[in-house]
């Protein structure tokens, strides 16, 4: 990708890029800062010396297998399966459910928490303006949506955006772990401290998640975790950080 466009897409981001002067400008990316972020700005650091590239011992997130009854399902079985859910008690008011959209032959899967108002509206996960902004960010590393695959841990909307009480994860996760199974991506991009805490299973903070590479599932893939779009767009100062993740995602997914 150009770096003319970059700087496009990381606008939409609502990042501006600068560099470094001298010597060490030719070894180093550009490195995005907020716009009209009040904080100043930090110094750059080296993308090697910033990377944390470990698994903990016990960090691998465990095969969680799909129930029985989802782990035969193909695609439009399982999208069936849940459009008529009534697991738990979300089902009672949702406008509809939400299952996820995208390339079938996706390498990247991007992971959220659960639809918000607009996605339970449309039927669709990441749109609205957490969307636009989820768009920027794969556009940044040279994704269009279409050519990821997107989806939720939860199908259906929790009232109000609050978080998912544990049943709720516990009955809506086979699905996910369903379409997991069926798309084999190469890498999982997730999105959000609820998302990475129910994928992981821990009660770790989202910072002390990010930068590393965590393994998901029987296949080992490769698991990134980020900011969600919708944090960022009420912290736009953590922007930076999101970008930094991204990066860092994309290396992974390089490196196979
Ligand atoms: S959130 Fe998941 S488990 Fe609950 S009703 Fe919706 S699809 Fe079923």
């Amino acid at each position: 990708m150009s770096s003319t466009l970059r700087k496009e897409y990381l606008a939409a981001m609502g990042l501006e890029t600068w560099s470094l002067r001298g010597p060490a400008a030719a070894a180093s990316e550009p490195v995005a800062a907020p716009l009209n972020e009040s904080a100043p700005a930090v110094a750059a650091v080296p993308r090697e010396a910033a990377r944390r590239d470990e698994v903990a011992p016990g960090d691998a997130a465990a095969p969680r297998e799909a129930a029985p009854r989802e782990a035969a399902y193909d695609w439009p079985q399982l999208r069936e399966r849940v459009a008529a859910c009534t697991r738990c008690g979300l089902c009672a008011t949702r406008t509809q459910t939400v299952f996820g959209v995208g390339n079938l032959q996706a390498e990247w899967l991007v992971v959220g928490e659960a639809p918000g108002a607009e996605e339970d509206r449309q039927g669709e996960p990441f749109v609205g303006r957490a969307g636009q902004l989820l768009n920027a960010m794969l556009r940044a590393i040279g994704l269009k949506r279409e050519q990821v695959y997107i989806a939720n841990v939860l199908k259906c909307r929790p009232p109000h955006n609050r978080d998912p009480v544990p049943a709720e994860t516990m009955e809506c996760l086979p699905f996910l772990d369903r379409q997991i199974a069926l798309l084999k991506p190469r890498i999982m991009l997730v999105v959000g401290r609820i998302a990475a805490q129910n994928l992981l299973r821990t009660d770790a903070t989202l910072g002390s998640l990010r930068q590393r590479v965590h393994r998901f599932g029987a296949s080992d893939v490769p698991l990134v975790v980020t900011y969600h779009p919708a944090y960022l767009l009420r912290s736009p100062a953590e922007k930076r950080k999101a970008w930094e993740d991204l990066k860092f995602a994309r290396e992974v997914f390089a490196r196979g």
